[in-house]
């Protein structure tokens, strides 16, 4: 019998003739890829020539096992399409073999074709439990052998196709999910940057206003309090003339810094200008917004920073509150702490007002 694939009958288009020997290996390198193994297990060297002489074509290829162990040891080393079994063999028997075999996930989709001279139901009913797919009485029938094992050889394929679908789609999946996470990050990294100011990492103005409108309303409707303080880095124009503006934006980061740990959580600092920050304190009302005025202007006393050699930092602040009782713009409380802001630097700098 010839070891021609069909694909070579249908005639392949070559550049330069190739001698025989190239071509068989070739041959049998495609029929190998493509074949299905069938994996003879049977302590009757007879039987096996059996079945062998009934499917010999070459579109089979055949590994056989005298034993449970021999077949066992096969698979681990080989690719099968197809399990043909008998059931009464020295020491590892068919139903032995199987309860090892079906419990190996590697070897699942693999089908079991049970060859069996017993017509005994309960015998075939354990061989179906412990996970045959058919059955094929001895003496073997040569039309029922061929029939059966091409339809298990097709479901066995059928199997393989939807496990490489699967893989493939899987494989689709997590490219899509990870593509997808990586537009996320930026997206978030993005809206942060959007948000932030530049150079001290705190809000800046645009993410303030889209803060603090939905704030507002929340205030009115649960009739809360909400306080603004207006933050001025006091003579900052003279620091950066003195030092220079390296300097500047060190004590603006450091000033931002202690302006956010004299915080809670839940209010927000913004860069409002140059030197002048806005911190906004949802549910606190004006006393309580003047306390942590006060906190942040003696800490921010408190500063050490060796570029400035010991030249002292202070700063003004001014504190309005929005009262639900009278409720107001943002803009109106944010002219408000300006204002507070203004009398504080007018009464001589370093306080709150
Ligand atoms: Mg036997």
């Amino acid at each position: 019998m010839e070891h021609q694939p069909h694909a070579r009958a249908s005639g392949t288009k070559r550049s330069a003739p190739r001698d025989s020997e190239t071509e068989h290996r070739d041959a049998i390198d495609t029929r190998n890829a493509t074949t299905p193994t069938i994996l003879l297990v049977d302590d009757e060297q007879a039987y096996r020539n059996a079945v062998k002489r009934v499917l010999a074509d070459d579109q089979h290829r055949f590994l056989e096992a005298a034993s449970g162990e021999e077949a066992l040891a096969l698979l681990e080393s080989n690719t099968v399409s197809l399990v043909l079994l008998d059931l009464v063999m020295p020491c590892m028997d068919g139903f032995a073999f199987l309860e090892i075999f079906r419990n190996n996930g590697n070897w699942r989709p693999i089908p079991v074709c049970v060859m069996t001279a017993w017509s005994d139901g309960a015998k075939r009913r354990r061989a179906i439990e412990l996970g045959a797919d058919d059955f094929i009485g001895k003496p073997v029938d040569n039309i029922e052998l061929e029939t059966r094992i091409k339809s298990l050889l097709r479901m066995s394929r059928y199997q393989s196709e939807l496990r490489d679908m699967n893989a493939q789609l899987e494989a689709k999946v997590r490219e899509r999910t990870q593509h997808l996470q990586a537009s996320l990050d930026e997206l978030k990294q993005a809206w942060e940057e959007s948000t932030r100011d530049a150079l001290t990492g705190v809000f800046n103005r645009r993410f303030m206003w889209e803060w603090l409108l939905p704030q507002l309303k929340h205030a009115k409707r649960h009739k809360v309090p909400l306080s603004c303080l207006m933050i001025d880095i006091d003579r900052f124009k003279d620091l950066n003339d003195a030092y220079g503006h390296h300097v500047g934006d060190e004590v603006l980061k450091h000033f931002s810094d202690i302006i956010a740990k004299n915080l809670r959580e839940s209010d927000i600092v913004v860069r409002y200008g140059g030197e002048e920050f806005v911190t906004l304190l949802p549910n606190c009302n004006l006393e309580n917004g003047r306390l942590a005025a006060e906190r942040i202007r003696q800490a921010v006393t408190k500063m050490q920073l060796s570029s400035l050699k010991g030249t002292p930092l202070t700063c003004s602040i001014g504190v309005a509150v929005y009262d639900p009782a009278e409720p107001t713009t943002g803009e109106e409380l944010l002219k408000q702490a300006d204002k507070a802001l203004y009398k504080a630097k007018n009464a001589g700098r370093n306080r709150v007002v």
